[in-house]
């Protein structure tokens, strides 16, 4: 095959309205009422085009790094190079091992997949070594409701209306959790996403408290997040199956928290992480290690897809996250969609699917 070479990089800022059904839950200080996305879109000289997705929440920076180092790294490389985005990693290693920086290059790394599908004609779970399921359940991801009980059990009963058997809260309080649990009764998985809410001398208590709804999971119990030693404590002191990982500073930093015994469940971000190409060695390592790998994925493009491959193939059933509120517009929604809490795996060329023109047009910023 002659070489195919990267020609050119465009990014695609958007920001879509959110309904949650409550007040918006806060973030980084401010009201979450949108969702940000980042999409790349990578033009090869052959014509062909790949599609990424960077952590949304990164945007304001995220052409920063895309004009300053990225695209002057990428453009002209062969796209057929498995280890291009672990040479600009480590060529950038400098400006930060997570952030915008790493963002930035998990957005080109997924592209670059996709191209590599759509180059041979093959899906990207093919590219993975081949499908182990054909559709993947889908999860419920609840936003904050800040500890009222009336949104937490009106929007679980709301999600398992929608045809969800699983879901995640993002509180804090042990009510809460009784509150989803009294909603949706003793058969399903209800895991509970504390983003990092207590010191490790503090977390003991209410991790416990929240135990008495058997949650699936407590996910990032501890600040700071790598605190490993802390977590494994936690988790022995309690009996709670944990889960964490969308924090984590590549690859090595799942090594770390498996062998400090953390972890039940690790949760890599695809778009955080620097790509496919990480997150598939971290699923990998630790499933072989025995723990399971449920991706973090509180987003709707190209990087969601890749993450549905990843789940499609991987050695263990894991469940895929869905931000749960009405969003103004869903990605895919005709090409991949999320029916009655699951999703079929495309077995178009890379991954199945283009976001719509649509999407970019109303959308962009
Ligand atoms: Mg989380």
């Amino acid at each position: 095959m002659a070489s195919v070479t990267i020609d050119k990089i465009d990014t695609f800022a958007l920001r879509i309205p959110l309904d949650t059904w409550a007040p918006p839950p806060m973030f980084a200080g401010k009201p979450r009422t949108h969702v940000e996305m980042f999409l790349v879109r990578v033009t090869c000289s052959n014509g062909i085009v790949g599609w990424g997705e960077c952590y949304g929440s990164s945007l304001p920076l995220l052409n920063a790094a895309f004009d300053a180092w990225v695209k002057h790294l990428a453009i002209g490389q062969d796209a057929n190079d498995k280890q291009l985005t672990a040479r600009i990693e480590r060529l950038l290693h400098g400006m930060g091992r997570a952030g915008a920086t790493v963002h930035a290059i998990s957005g080109l790394d997924i592209a670059l997949w996709d191209i590599r599908g759509k180059l041979e004609g093959v899906s990207v779970s093919t590219l993975l070594g081949g499908a182990k399921r054909k559709r993947v359940e889908t999860y419920a991801s609840l936003l904050q409701y800040s500890g009222n009980l009336d949104h937490v059990a009106r929007n679980t009963t709301r999600a398992l209306e929608r045809g969800y058997k699983h879901i995640k809260l993002h509180e804090r309080t042990a009510d809460a959790v009784a509150a989803s649990r009294k909603a949706a009764g003793p058969g399903i998985p209800i895991m509970v996403d504390t983003n990092c809410a207590w010191t490790p001398a503090e977390a003991e208590q209410p991790v416990a408290a929240i135990g008495a709804s058997k949650p699936h999971w407590v996910e990032e119990p501890i600040w700071p997040p790598e605190d490993f030693e802390s977590l494994a404590k936690l988790r022995k002191a309690t009996g709670v199956p944990l889960a964490m990982g969308e924090n984590a500073t590549g690859v090595l930093d799942f090594r770390k928290m498996i062998a400090a015994g953390a972890t039940d469940f690790v949760q890599p971000s695809i778009v955080k992480i620097g790509g496919l190409t990480n997150l598939w060695q971290v699923a990998t390592e630790a499933e072989k290690a025995g723990i399971n790998c449920t991706p973090h994925a509180f987003f709707f493009g190209p990087g969601y897809l890749a993450t549905l491959h990843a789940i499609a193939c991987k050695e263990k059933t894991s469940v895929l996250e869905r931000l749960f509120a009405d969003v103004a517009f869903v990605a895919y929604s005709k090409t991949v969609p999320d029916t009655g809490g699951g999703v079929d795996v495309p077995d178009r060329p890379g991954l199945g699917a283009d976001p719509e023109t649509e999407l970019l047009e109303r959308f962009k910023i």
